[in-house]
C-alpha cells in the first residue's frame, strides 16, 4: 500500500510547474531537424518572444535526408536542403526566434563524437547566456538524431560550472500513456493555447514536411479521433522533464 505522501501519477499533475516565460533570460532550443523546433517547442518559443525574451534555435542538420517532399511533391533529394533551410528561416521568423545551424549530417548525429558536439552547443549556450535549454529527452526521442543530440546537450550543460548552468527542459516523444508509465508526469508544462496560431503558422512554413499532415486534418475532420488526439497534443501544451545534467543519460 502506498504511503499517503507517495506521489502517484494522478496527483503528480498538480505539482507540475507552469512554464513562465517572464522568468527566463534567454531560451535556446537544441534539436536536430528543421521543423523539430516548431513541433516540439514552437509554443514555448512563441511565449518567450511575446514576453520579450531572446530565443534561438540551434538546428543540428539541414534535414536533407527527410522522406517528405510535399504533397504533391514539389522538390527532390538534391534540392531538399535548400528548401528546408528556407522553410526553417520562415518558421523562425514566425516564431521571432534567431536561427543557427550546427551543420551536422542528417541521420548521422549518432556517429559524431558527442563531446565534440557538446562543446559547440556549450559555446552557444554561453554566448546567449541561456537560462533554459530545450532538448529531446535522450532515450525518448524516438529518432536516433533526436536521442544523440539530446545526449550531447546534456553533456554540454554538464561541462559547465554549476553556477552558470541553464536548466534542461526535455521533451519526450511518444504515446502519453507510455511516457506517463515510464517517466511519470512532466515537471514543467507550457500552456501554449495563447500562442497556438503562431505555432500552427510556423508549422505551415515547413510546407515540405507538414502539408500532408494539414491535408489529412482537413480531410478527416475534427470528429476523427486520431486526428483530434494528435492536434490536441500539438496545440494545448508543451511538456518538459527537468533533467539533472549530472545524471547519466540512456547513452552512457
Ligand atoms: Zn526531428
Amino acid at each position: 500500500m502506498l504511503a499517503e505522501n507517495t506521489p502517484t501519477a494522478s496527483n503528480a499533475t498538480d505539482h507540475a510547474q507552469p512554464f513562465d516565460a517572464t522568468k527566463e533570460f534567454a531560451v535556446l532550443s537544441v534539436l536536430p531537424h528543421p521543423d523539430d523546433e516548431s513541433f516540439a517547442t514552437g509554443g514555448t518559443l512563441a511565449l518567450c518572444a511575446e514576453a520579450g525574451v531572446r530565443t534561438m534555435y540551434l538546428c543540428g542538420t539541414y534535414g536533407d535526408m527527410g522522406r517528405r517532399m510535399g504533397r504533391p511533391a514539389f522538390t527532390n533529394r538534391e534540392a531538399l536542403r535548400d528548401v528546408r533551410t528556407i522553410e526553417l528561416r520562415d518558421a523562425c521568423n514566425v516564431l521571432r526566434c534567431e536561427l543557427r545551424f550546427m551543420g551536422l549530417r542528417d541521420k548521422c548525429i549518432e556517429f559524431e563524437d558527442p563531446n565534440q558536439v557538446a562543446a559547440s552547443i556549450r559555446a552557444v549556450i554561453e554566448e546567449l547566456g541561456a537560462s533554459s535549454v530545450l532538448l529531446y529527452y535522450p532515450g525518448y526521442g524516438v529518432h536516433p538524431d533526436h536521442d544523440a543530440l539530446g545526449h550531447a546537450t546534456v553533456l554540454a550543460v554538464r561541462s559547465m560550472p554549476a553556477a552558470s548552468r541553464p536548466r534542461l527542459l526535455a521533451a519526450a516523444v511518444g504515446d502519453p500513456e507510455v511516457l506517463l508509465a515510464q517517466l511519470g508526469q512532466p515537471q514543467v508544462v507550457a500552456d501554449i493555447r495563447p500562442v497556438v496560431q503562431t505555432k500552427l503558422d510556423a508549422l505551415r512554413a515547413h510546407r515540405s514536411q507538414t502539408e500532408v499532415m494539414f491535408a489529412n486534418w482537413d480531410e478527416n475532420g475534427p470528429e476523427d479521433a486520431q486526428t483530434s488526439n494528435f492536434s490536441d497534443r500539438l496545440t494545448r501544451s508543451e511538456n518538459y522533464y527537468l533533467l539533472d545534467p549530472d545524471a547519466p543519460t540512456a547513452f552512457e
